[in-house]
């Protein structure tokens, strides 16, 4: 043994297999990129599998630059395909083979449950098949001695979202995102003809893609594997399509699964759906099925991020992997990156499918976890909230009001307040114009039709500003909340709306109008409030800044150029960071972290290495208050100067721009959950007479509620943030996507 010899580069290899997913591309980026940075070397395999038992030009090491350009690309560049040899033990000795050519010991695999099984196969069999190419005299000795084990870690790949231990599948929300568009684009030609449609989605055993988009979609009626409807559910159905007629509803639009059945096991098709809706409603009926359609476009922002995050994650577990570790699947749960046994989780997801088959639909929705029950019953309540509810007592009076800018999710939020709401018997008022509208006395009922189709519109119907009221303007909507009889009030907003709440609850001693249950729902892109970990509107912002981002990327094809890109979030990154992983910034400028000339300096030197060395395209992303003194035209001006014409510079303000556009999936569903939570609170606070205030939000993937008393200890006043934000611990994530090292390894 050559004892002066440094151990040589660990290497690891990369594929996709099985169906491909939006959001592959950015795994397969971030495993290539981790992997340099960490000083491995890493290599692609084409095509699968089928790349692994071909071997050859199909597994290529790769480059910082192979990697480049990919992140908005749907499908994966790398390639996926179905091997029948990687099924046979012929098939993974060559495999095997391959590999050790190349050194690599170590795999991400970034697949579907039988992607994975395989990869843990040929994992168990590893040592045998060593021993036999050994035998055989392919590999040498020293060879064999080198890799004993093969060392693996999963990513899951399926739009399905169909896997046990991760809450997110890579390509499952860019999947909801086309399924959404197409349920947006059917109800407006519904709406049109007043007629109804069947629109069957993907999602082999599993309904998530079904109920997510019919919750998003705002649609009537839904049918999924894991819970079948109740026997005579098709008079059900037909009941809810026809009260929703007569209330004023022109589109009835019923989602079926692919996999949806009765519960007797028998599959329920889209034709027949259609069938009982043309007999017994007599109205024509047209089916879409959207087929590959949802695997297809490019991957949306959250699977652009999400990937990355798995695909750093995964590096870090191949390469800290020891020939005893247990293989790992990387997942995420709860916002944070996770690790679970690998096969432990594919056990589990195949049980799922079990007990669909034998029809335990309790045990199998048991095991789709708590969050996804939660969903399917705050569906069924929001679809069969009836339009027409009579109280027999006097109905209480629930106001809803929205404060500080505008987040798309509002809109959202309001509807399913006002459906949940009034099918508990509660009367609900909507304020127009925020609280100068409600001291003005723009207050009105919001019945069952008024709310039609609020599920994806875009903008704020009852209006939002950014004024609040005075010290001296309490005594004014002390009286309003009296004149009108409010009896509680859901806030739904920004930063705006949570002080206004607040120094209503302070002042409750003072104005005794005031000691009514308040409670506040996140609405702002901004994503700066306290006791949330993401707020309704974050979502569409970060969409639209990733579209733009891409469209700026592409302009800049033409010419060697800069860009600095400047996000909103006040004095809160979210915006700007999360767009840096999604959209493969090199650099990104919070007002968390500060800026120094230092900073900048080493930037410049940076760009200019970049630009003599090949680059085209240089993208930096600023938080509109990262530093006072260092704006986003001082940074342009500094770049042009010191880049002496190797380059251009380009400043992309990007604005209100962020706030526009229709809610993505995302908010839509996460502004009907907090909204029908909020309408529980409300209404057991005025079932038990008391009158407590409270804000709401996701919290490790939960929902949570915080006494609003508490909202002063939880917040840096000064910059309108909460003093703890979970996402800065991702900061080197995007260091480490966006720095250079050495290629050659
Ligand atoms: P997915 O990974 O999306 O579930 P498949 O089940 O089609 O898709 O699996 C993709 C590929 O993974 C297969 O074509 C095959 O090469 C490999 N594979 C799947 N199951 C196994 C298995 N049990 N043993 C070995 N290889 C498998």
């Amino acid at each position: 043994m050559n004892m002066n010899n440094k151990s040589p580069p660990k290497s690891i290899g990369v594929l996709t297999s099985g169906g491909d997913a939006q959001g592959m591309n950015a795994a397969v980026r971030a495993v290539v990129r981790t992997a340099l940075h960490q000083g491995a070397a890493v290599y692609a395999i084409y095509e699968g599998y089928q790349g692994m038992v071909d071997g050859g030009e199909r597994i290529r090491l790769q480059s910082w630059d192979d990697v480049g350009s990919i992140l908005h690309r749907g499908g994966t560049i790398i390639g996926t395909a179905r091997c029948a040899a990687f099924r046979e033990r012929a098939g993974r000795l060559r495999a095997a083979h391959n590999l050790l050519r190349h050194g690599i010991d170590r795999l991400v695999i970034i697949g579907g449950d039988g992607s994975l099984t395989g990869a843990d196969t040929f994992r168990r069999e590893w040592p045998g098949l060593l021993a036999e190419l050994l035998e055989s005299g392919q590999i040498d000795e020293q060879t064999a001695r080198a890799h004993p084990a093969l060392m693996i870690a999963g990513l899951v790949g399926s739009i399905d979202n169909d896997m046990v231990g991760t809450d997110m599948t890579i390509g499952a929300d860019s999947a909801l995102h086309r399924i959404v568009e197409a349920i947006d684009a059917i109800a407006s030609t519904a709406a049109s003809h007043q007629r109804s449609f069947v629109v069957e989605v993907m999602g082999r055993h599993c309904g998530y893609l079904a109920l997510m988009s019919a919750i998003a979609g705002g649609t009537d009626y839904v049918l999924i594997p894991e819970s079948p409807p109740p026997e005579g559910w098709e008079e059900q159905m037909c009941g809810l399509l026809r009260q929703g007629r007569i209330a004023g509803r022109r589109d009835s639009i019923v989602v079926v699964a692919e996999g949806a059945q009765d519960r007797a096991g028998n599959p329920i098709s889209c034709d027949y759906v259609r069938q009982v809706l043309q007999e017994r409603l007599d109205e024509d009926t047209r089916v879409t099925i959207l087929g590959h359609v949802q695997r297809g476009g490019t991957p949306s922002s959250f699977d652009r991020w999400m990937s990355t995050l798995l695909g750093f994650a995964a590096v870090q577990e191949v390469l800290s992997a020891t020939p005893d570790s247990e293989p790992q699947l990387i997942g995420i749960r709860q916002n944070r990156i996770q690790r679970v046994p690998l096969m432990q989780c594919v056990e589990q997801t195949r049980a799922v499918a079990q007990m669909i088959g034998e029809q335990n639909y309790a045990r199998a929705m048991e095991l789709r976890g708590g969050s996804f029950t939660e969903m399917f019953d705050v569906f069924k309540a929001i679809a069969e909230a009836s339009p027409s509810v009579t109280a027999t007592t006097r109905p209480r009076r629930l106001a809803i009001i929205h404060a500080g800018g505008l987040a798309p999710g509002m809109n959202s939020a309001v509807r399913a307040a006002v459906r949940f709401g009034r099918d508990r018997g509660l009367t609900l008022l909507g304020v127009r114009g925020s609280f100068e509208g409600l001291l003005a006395g723009r207050i009105e009922e919001l019945t069952w039709g008024d709310v039609e189709g609020w599920t994806g519109l875009g903008g704020c119907e009852l209006g939002t500003n950014r004024h609040i009221p005075s010290v001296e303007e309490l005594y004014a909507v002390a009286r309003a909340i009296e004149t009108h009889q409010i009896e509680g009030l859901l806030v739904i907003g920004g930063w705006m709306a949570y002080k206004a709440a607040y120094q209503l609850h302070c002042e409750r001693d003072r104005y005794p109008a005031f000691k009514i249950p308040i409670i506040c729902l996140p609405a702002t892109i901004d994503n700066n409030l306290p006791g949330s970990e993401l707020s309704v509107g974050a979502d569409s912002a970060l969409n639209a800044i990733v579209g733009a981002l891409d469209r700026v990327k592409q302009s800049a094809m033409a010419a060697k150029r800069c860009f600095v890109v400047e996000t909103m979030g006040r004095y809160c990154g979210y915006l700007a960071l999360m767009s840096g992983l999604a959209g493969g910034a090199e650099r990104v400028y919070l007002h968390e972290e500060g800026v120094t000339l230092k900073d900048l300096q080493a930037e410049v030197e940076h760009m200019v290495d970049a630009f003599h060395t090949g680059r085209r395209l240089y993208l930096t992303i600023r938080n509109e208050r990262a530093n006072a003194q260092y704006t986003t035209d001082f940074m342009c001006a500094l770049f042009e100067e010191e880049g002496r014409g190797l380059f251009d510079v380009r400043r992309s303000v990007l604005g209100h721009f962020q706030q526009g556009g229709n809610p993505s999936p995302y908010d839509r569903i996460l502004a009907t959950r907090l909204a029908a939570h909020c309408i529980s609170f409300l209404s057991e606070q005025l079932a038990s007479g008391s009158a407590d205030g409270a804000f709401i939000g996701l919290v490790e993937g939960k929902v949570t509620l915080v006494p609003l008393g508490r909202m002063s200890e939880m917040v840096d006043w000064t910059h309108f943030r909460p003093k703890e934000q979970w996402w800065l611990e991702l900061r080197p994530v995007v260091q480490t996507m966006a720095q250079s090292i050495a290629t050659e390894a």
